[in-house]
């Protein structure tokens, strides 16, 4: 047995399985129709999904779904520092709410599901060091046993002489140790981590051909990177060499700031003898602040967490229609085009994302929002408002569920047709919307028509009490209407004012101002007619009386 193999049955006497095993046995490739992709989204359990996470997601998820591939969830955590408890349900439950749902991988009880698992990297240690078994027996991968004291000697050097910090060349000191001093250190207890040895030359250079970026040449890695920590558990670069590899993942779709790092990845595929997938690396989720642009952040804006857009009551086919829209500026084009298809059937394509990081606006999200739930059925918007409600708005909640069809029946006025109205953005605009239909909600300082005397509108309201039906079809309500602005003064004919206003306190759309205000407070509502039927005749009277009450006695 040669000293490579030696010190490989001495660092891994309990590791009996092969890499070749593993790539060929456990994890045989997956079996996909042509150009299906398998994408992975890799988030550490810190509990916390920040808005570029479930946009990230998204491209993972697209380019799967639309490919007839798979789309799995691999959780990170071989830092422990960073993990919190229940940080992995939180994640996934927050991605589900956004439709975000994995072919494979954890679950949001912790089990698990695919024939690629584990798919928890703390549950795959013996892998991670089958494969470092197989680096140490080429002559690939040493012990070193550098304690931090070493370590910072070794950096604080580095800087004098001003060369490239890290484990390398002549500071890897350890790098040249013989079996039997490796075998003492190890009987001495010495603890140790298990690093590269890298074949990388000072001044070599490396090409990544990025999906999103396309060629990036990067210095080649020389750095005798640590593949195995002392614990015996991965760094992220080796772990994700090993199980990109197994788990089949053609595109690794992952953050921009992992692009430094991509000559070390590559590296590793190289001297494991194995195939790199594509990448695509995603610019961050910007927000411009006066005037200049940074990335969104988690301390600073509370839209950089999921949670902003549950809380607020964004629909998640709103926010995940958003965010198509900065993933790709075609997709507003396609929208205009295919008004009422489902947005997963836009062609999404990672040539076509920014390289300069897309720039997050919650008054275009309002927007998108409010145009998507303007194609909701009335009876949806009633139920997911309602569902929202529950958790948000207890009043609102008590409201609404209590009579569903009135709820429905709000949200029906002015739905469907050519123009449909676009005034909630969120289920949190909800309550403001609808308050005046209920009275728990409504509240009683409402809108005024101020450019009708008061004597007027009193006159206006006394008059419409004697008449008001609100079973009558739209022609005779409106006829009754006008019927009023003839009877008190005003003109029952817009144009015919406009023409000749002498002689008229105002024309029948001030009457109609000054009911409307009396019924729901507000100066302008969806249509009139439609929402008497719903508060019905007495409720109606009750409130003009109410109004004509205050006109005639005051506050
Ligand atoms: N766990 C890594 C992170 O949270 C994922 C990077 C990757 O997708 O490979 O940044």
């Amino acid at each position: 047995m040669d000293d490579n193999r030696r010190l490989a049955e001495l660092l891994f006497p309990h590791i009996e399985k092969q890499a070749k095993q593993y790539l060929t046995e456990v994890y045989p490739p997956r079996s996909l129709p042509e150009g299906a992709m398998v994408t992975r989204f890799a988030p550490s359990p810190t509990g916390f999904l920040h808005i570029g996470g479930v946009y990230t997601a998204l491209v993972c998820e697209r380019l799967a779904h639309q490919s007839g591939g798979v789309c799995f969830l691999r959780i990170e955590d071989t830092d422990k520092k960073r993990e919190q408890q229940d940080g992995v349900s939180g994640i996934i439950r927050g991605l589900d709410a956004f439709g975000i749902r994995f072919d494979e991988g954890v679950r949001a009880d912790g089990t698990e599901q695919g024939a690629y698992g584990p798919y928890v990297q703390s549950r795959r240690a013996g892998i991670y060091q089958s494969f470092c078994k197989e680096l140490v027996e080429k002559g690939l991968a040493y012990p070193c046993f550098c304690t931090e004291e070493e370590l910072a000697e070794i950096r604080a050097e580095q800087e004098s002489q001003k060369v490239l910090p890290g484990y390398h060349g002549e500071f890897a000191r350890c790098r040249s140790l013989t079996y039997e001093q490796i075998e003492q250190n190890i009987r001495e207890g010495k603890p140790y981590v298990v690093r590269l040895r890298s074949p990388g030359k000072p001044g070599g250079r490396v090409k990544l051909r990025d999906a999103i970026r396309g060629e990036i040449e990067m210095d080649e890695n020389i750095v005798d990177i640590v593949l195995l920590k002392r614990d015996g558990i991965p760094t992220y670069h080796f772990a994700h060499v090993v199980d990109d590899t197994l788990m089949g993942t053609t595109h690794v779709v992952r953050g921009e700031e992992w692009v430094p790092s991509a000559p070390i990845h590559l590296q590793l595929f190289y001297v494991l003898g194995l195939k790199a997938p594509r990448f695509a690396h995603v610019s961050p989720v910007m927000k411009e602040e006066d005037g200049s642009r940074r990335k969104l952040s988690k301390r600073r804006d509370p839209e950089a967490s999921v949670e902003y857009f549950v809380r607020e009551g964004y629909p998640a086919e709103a926010v995940v229609e958003y965010l198509l829209t900065l993933l790709n500026s075609n997709f507003e084009d396609w929208r205009r085009q295919n008004k009422t298809e489902d947005c997963r059937l836009f062609p999404f394509s990672l040539k076509k994302m920014s390289q300069s990081g897309a720039l997050f606006d919650l008054a275009k999200l309002d927007s998108v929002s409010a145009a998507v739930i303007s194609r909701m059925e009335a009876g949806q918007v009633a139920q997911q408002a309602c569902q929202w409600a529950q958790s948000f708005d207890r009043e609102l909640y008590d409201v609404l569920s209590a009579d569903m069809e009135y709820a429905r029946g709000i949200f029906a006025i002015d739905r469907g047709g050519a123009k449909p109205r676009k005034d909630i953005a969120k289920w949190s605009d909800v309550r403001a919307y609808v308050s005046y239909f209920y009275d728990a909600l409504r509240t009683k300082q409402g809108e005024q028509a101020e450019t009708v005397a008061p004597c007027d509108r009193a006159a206006v309201l006394r008059a419409y009490l004697e008449v008001m039906d609100v079973s009558d079809s739209k022609e005779t309500w409106f006829e009754k209407i006008r019927g009023v602005a003839a009877q008190t003064g005003f003109c029952p004919d817009v144009k015919a004012y406009k023409a000749d206003p002498s002689g008229y306190k105002g024309h029948v759309g001030d009457v109609s101002t000054v009911l409307r205000t009396a019924l729901t407070g507000r100066k302008n509502t969806p249509d009139l007619y439609a929402i008497m039927g719903l508060l019905g005749q007495e409720r109606c009277k009750m409130r003009i009386n109410e109004a004509l009450e205050e006109l005639e006695h005051g506050k």
